[in-house]
């Protein structure tokens, strides 16, 4: 790709749980962004980093693809893609991140009877995270059938897609209201600051030290 040799390229999510705490950490980091609103690319002020918004599904591709050097994203959705392209060494994670905190749940009807996993047997278990979800059936030698979507996986149940579903949770106030309870913790995540796993070039790495030193100062000063 036709990348500039000395800014490091770091994607972020455009919008949602992740973006104000990546630009929050940024910021307490000393690196200056002005306001993104519109634009895909920014380049920081005071520091050789180009920031891309983009959506977080995007991102683990994008920095196993190279086009992005580093990329701040959950755990889940890294996890899922690295399991999906079957390559779970083409990034590096630089730094377990204290934001985004979720877990990746089983949750049933809550008048469906459950005692354990094995009550999974035969159903129909809709998720976005087809991978994560399979591994766990098979790591818990329970067979069912995936349903995979790409949201509102928590209707569901009561559209008669599917018996259970497989989804994060971070407060349980959305299984509530659609009245499931989670049932089995399958993946526990944080957001993650990633690396390409390929070396960056002498100038990029310098950069990257110096963010890695300021981040593990405020994250210290933080937790
Ligand atoms: P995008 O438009 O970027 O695709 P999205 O709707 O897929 O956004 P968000 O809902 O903003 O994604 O969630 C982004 C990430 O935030 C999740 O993948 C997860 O790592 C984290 N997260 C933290 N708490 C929650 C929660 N309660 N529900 C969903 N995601 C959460
Ligand atoms: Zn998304």
């Amino acid at each position: 790709a036709n990348l500039p040799k000395d800014r490091l390229r770091l994607a972020v999510q455009k919008s949602g749980r992740l973006h104000t705490d990546s630009m929050d950490l940024l910021k307490a980091c000393g690196i200056k962004i002005k306001s993104p609103k519109e634009k895909l690319l920014l380049h920081a002020d005071n520091f050789p980093l180009d920031l891309l918004f983009v959506r977080d599904d995007d991102i683990p591709q994008l920095v196993m693809d190279g086009v992005c050097d580093l990329g701040i994203v959950g755990q889940n959705v890294l996890e899922e893609s690295a399991l999906e392209r079957g390559t779970a060494n083409a990034y590096v994670s630089e730094r377990v991140l204290d934001f985004g905190g979720c877990r990746l749940a089983i949750a049933l009807p809550e008048e469906r009877p459950y005692a354990s996993v094995k009550d999974l047997a035969g159903l129909r278990i809709a998720t976005s995270y087809p991978q994560l979800t399979k591994r766990y059936l098979a790591q818990q030698g329970v067979s069912a059938d995936v349903v995979t979507l790409s949201g509102s996986v928590e209707i569901a149940p009561r559209l008669g897609l599917a018996d259970v579903i497989c989804d994060l949770v971070s407060s349980g106030s959305t299984l509530e209201a659609n009245k499931l309870r989670a049932v089995e913790t399958i993946f526990k995540s944080t957001a993650a600051l990633i690396r390409n796993a390929r070396p960056l070039n002498a100038e990029k790495a310098h950069a990257l030290e110096i963010i890695l030193r300021r981040l593990d100062g405020v994250q210290k000063a933080a937790g």
